[in-house]
């Protein structure tokens, strides 16, 4: 723990005070969300399962790890001060930096005072008689609240794989999204890496340089596009600063959040040779902006082809060995599908002495050894094991707490055929229980600073909404609820994403339902849909008078 971040848990064991809000997480959902209910005069109790803020960035300290959303817009807009005076020093930032920019905003905002570190929600429960919320924590806290806010993460709840073994292994095993603080040092090491998505892509080519020896096992290579991250340019930068606002407010209105130039055309209406300028000069800029590169890359496969086809053609131009080329190149999903990654040097890695790839998806890892692991044909030795296998992303950090609305009715239960909610931002029977980039949201899909900032702000308008009317609750209709997962699902379905096995599917954990999960409408239309509703007195919600809430539960 480092001196800016105080142990405040002193008070551990306690029946802790009532508070207006209890809130579920640190990043820079949690965080921001703090700031605004202060400023609503709310008391808020905020807990956090690591020992400081950041969230994401503070849970994932692999080599590598870095934003892929450029600098001047992954970081907060709603302080024009701190977007000033805060200066990036890369185009696409680190980890460390990102991390340190959050603490940076927890002191800035004096938010560490309302955050109870260490400290895990395991369960909470609506009181229907009092219209309360009753948090539990793992260190004893009980907390009654008026209002929950789960600003838990899309991708916070680590998934390791079950391999059996695992526990049998002699060497230091490790998961990318909870990586050891005091880093690792792989010099001189055999080293192992399971996976190959948007983590390990990053990770691969830092190990690489350091280990005697790395195995990647991959099951499914992924599109990855190069960063070109450099130094901040001092132009750009000033660029930004001088025009913030408007910049902002131009991004908010992006399909995805990101201000990147959009091309609105048809790849199948330009000339093959205007196709491949328009591909080759996106691929030398690097970054997600490739996908921009043609309006239909999402929902045409004949134009998705194409760009799949220059990647892949990129990808085998960069490898030495024809049959690691092979092996490299996707070919059972739409590029974008599964989330695009960004890399450095990633595919030139594999062009190294030290780096052997090993295909999982011909030859499945069988069990993980004492000294490695054995997939059908073959044994491998090492002395480190890298899981940078992913999370269960998008619902695993809810399901996870025992969550009951209305008549003792868990989450998970309901959840149990896939997310369903009203906006990602409520679901029906939880009364006043809250989430930021809940399922149902555009999330995943966006530049999620930008989206955090967007549920937050329709969060706290909504709640001085409540307060000033003297109503106690607020809650979806399973009428509103219906229509909100059923429009999500249309709008998917004109997609190529559900091809794709893909965690937005919740295809990476065994068992969970394939739904699409995240809102694939883009941030500035779901924007102006959360704004309507909420100008209409917010239409498909039931609002409730204190004396009111228990009658709903008899209709
Ligand atoms: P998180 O940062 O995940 O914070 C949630 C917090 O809640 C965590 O600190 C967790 O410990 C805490 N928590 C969860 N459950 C409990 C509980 N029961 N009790 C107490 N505390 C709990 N997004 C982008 O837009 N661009 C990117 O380039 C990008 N890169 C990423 C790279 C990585 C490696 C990962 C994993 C994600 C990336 N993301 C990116 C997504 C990233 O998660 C979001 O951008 C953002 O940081 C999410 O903030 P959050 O506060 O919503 O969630
Ligand atoms: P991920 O995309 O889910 O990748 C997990 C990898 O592990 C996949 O290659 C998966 O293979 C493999 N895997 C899982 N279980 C396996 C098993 N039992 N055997 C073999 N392989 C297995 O997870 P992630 O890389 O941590 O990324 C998650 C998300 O975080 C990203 O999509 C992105 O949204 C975000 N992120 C962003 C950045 C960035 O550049 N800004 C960096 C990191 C993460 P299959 O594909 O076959 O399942």
């Amino acid at each position: 723990m480092s001196a800016a971040q105080p142990n405040q848990n002193a008070i551990h064991g306690q029946a802790a005070a009532t508070a207006d809000a209890v809130i579920v997480g640190a990043g820079f959902a949690g965080l921001y969300m703090l700031h605004r209910l202060r400023g609503l005069g709310l008391t808020v109790r905020v807990f956090e399962a690591a020992d400081g803020v950041g969230g994401t960035w503070y849970w994932n300290r692999y080599p590598g790890a870095r934003c892929d959303v450029e600098s001047m817009q992954y970081s907060y807009s709603f302080s024009e001060a701190l977007q000033q005076e805060w200066q990036w020093s890369e185009r696409f930032a680190g980890q460390p930096e990102i991390l340190r920019y959050a603490n940076h905003v927890a002191d800035r905002f004096d938010l560490r005072r309302d955050i109870r570190f260490e400290t895990r929600v395991t369960a909470a429960r609506f009181d229907e008689a009092s219209g309360r919320w009753l948090v539990e924590t793992d260190r004893g806290d009980r907390v009654s609240a008026q209002y929950c806010i789960m600003a838990t993460g899309c991708l916070s709840a680590a998934r390791m794989p079950e391999i059996p073994g695992i526990e049998s292994f002699a060497g230091g095993i490790y998961h990318t999204g909870h990586w050891p603080h005091a880093g690792v040092d792989f010099t001189g090491q055999r080293v192992a890496v399971i996976g190959t998505g948007s983590s390990a892509i990053q990770a691969i080519p830092v190990i690489a340089a350091q280990a005697a020896h790395l195995h990647v096992f991959q099951r499914t290579p992924n599109f990855s596009i190069p960063s070109r991250n450099q130094p901040m340019d001092a132009a750009y930068e000033a660029l930004w600063k001088t025009d913030y606002a408007a910049r902002r407010r131009q991004a908010r209105e992006m399909r995805t959040g990101i201000l990147y130039p959009l091309n609105e055309q048809s790849a199948l209406e330009v000339s093959p040779e205007e196709r491949q300028r328009e591909y080759e000069g996106r691929w030398e800029t690097g970054g997600t902006a490739f996908m921009a590169a043609f309006k239909d890359l999402a929902t045409s496969q004949a134009a998705n082809d194409t760009a799949a086809d220059f990647v892949r053609g990129k990808i085998r131009a960069q490898l030495r060995d024809p049959a690691v080329a092979e092996a490299l190149q996707p070919r059972n999903h739409p590029i974008g599908t599964k989330r695009i990654c960004v890399d450095t040097d990633y595919y030139a890695t594999f062009n190294r002495d030290n780096v052997t790839l090993v295909d999982v998806r011909r030859s499945p890892i069988q069990a993980i050894t004492p000294t490695g692991l054995r997939t059908r044909d073959s044994a491998h030795e090492f002395d480190s094991l890298v899981f940078a296998t992913g999370f269960d992303a998008m619902t695993g950090a809810l399901t996870r707490i025992d969550l009951r609305g209305r008549a003792g009715r868990s989450l998970a239960g309901k959840w149990a055929e896939g997310p369903r909610s009203y906006l990602g931002l409520m679901t029906a029977g939880f009364p006043n229980l809250f989430m930021i980039t809940g399922p149902g949201s555009p999330s995943v899909l966006s530049n999620m600073i930008v989206s955090i900032e967007q549920h937050v702000d329709w969060i706290t308008d909504c709640i001085r909404h409540l307060r000033a009317r003297g109503l106690a609750c607020i809650e979806a209709t399973a009428e509103a609820e219906d229509a909100w997962v059923a429009h999500g699902n249309e709008v998917a379905e004109r997609t190529l994403y559900p091809a794709a096995n893909s965690w937005y599917m919740g295809a990476n954990i065994p068992g969970k339902p394939r739904v699409f999960m995240p809102y694939i409408g883009g941030v500035g239309v779901y924007r102006q849909i959360c704004s309507d509703i909420a100008g209409k007195g917010y239409e498909g919600f039931r609002l409730t008078a204190p004396d009111a809430i228990a009658d709903v539960a008899a209709e």
